[in-house]
C-alpha cells in the first residue's frame, strides 16, 4: 500500500461540485482518500488573465502504481469533462500528483514529486493543512518547511 497526495483544481462550471465528485470517484478508483483539505481559492498562477481556481489536497491510500494513478488522475479529469487546450489554462478539473510515498521519478510522462510543488503557495497551503510533517524527498523538507520558504506571492484564501 502506497500514501499519495493530490492536488485537485477547478476553475470552471460549478468548482465545489466538480471537486467533491472527484473526490468520490477517486475514493472509488484510486483508493481510500483518508484525509481532505478545506477548499482554498486562488488567482490563477502563471497564465493570469482566467477565473480564479479553487484547490483542495487530498491524501490517497492506494496499491495503484505510479503511472496507473497517473492515468486515473486523468480519467477522473475526463470524466469532469475537461479539455485540454492550452497549458496552464482553464479547466474544469485538473489532478496533479504531488507526492507518492518517497519515490522520486523523472519521466517524459511523470515527475515525482510534482516539480512545482515548491513554487506555489496554492498547493502547500492546502497539503500543508494534512500533511505538515511529510518529508520532501528531493529537497529534505517538510512540508511545513516549503511553505515557510515559499516566495510566491499569490494569495490564498481559506472558503467556508
Ligand atoms: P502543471 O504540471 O504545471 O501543474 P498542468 O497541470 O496544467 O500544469 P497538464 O496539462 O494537466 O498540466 O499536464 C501535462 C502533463 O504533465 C500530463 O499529461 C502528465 O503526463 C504530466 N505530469 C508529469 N508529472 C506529473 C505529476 N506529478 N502529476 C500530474 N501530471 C504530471
Ligand atoms: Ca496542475
Ligand atoms: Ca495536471
Amino acid at each position: 500500500m502506497s500514501t499519495a497526495y493530490l492536488l485537485l483544481g477547478s476553475n470552471l462550471g460549478n468548482r465545489t461540485t466538480i471537486l467533491r465528485e472527484a473526490i468520490d470517484y477517486l475514493n472509488a478508483t484510486a483508493g481510500n482518500v483518508v484525509a481532505a483539505s478545506a477548499l482554498y481559492e486562488t488567482a490563477a498562477w502563471g497564465l493570469e488573465d482566467q477565473p480564479a481556481f479553487l484547490n483542495q489536497a487530498i491524501c490517497v491510500q492506494t496499491t495503484l502504481l505510479p503511472l496507473q494513478l497517473l492515468e486515473t488522475c486523468q480519467a477522473t479529469e475526463q470524466r469532469a469533462g475537461r479539455e485540454r487546450l492550452i497549458r496552464w489554462g482553464a479547466r474544469t478539473l485538473d489532478v496533479d500528483i504531488l507526492l507518492y510515498d518517497d519515490l522520486v521519478l523523472n519521466t517524459a510522462r511523470l515527475i515525482l514529486p510534482h516539480p512545482r510543488l515548491p513554487e506555489r503557495r496554492f498547493a502547500l497551503v492546502p497539503l500543508v493543512e494534512i500533511a505538515a510533517d511529510v518529508m520532501h524527498p528531493v529537497l529534505e523538507k517538510t512540508v511545513a518547511e516549503l511553505l515557510a520558504e515559499c516566495t510566491d506571492t499569490l494569495k490564498v484564501t481559506l472558503t467556508k
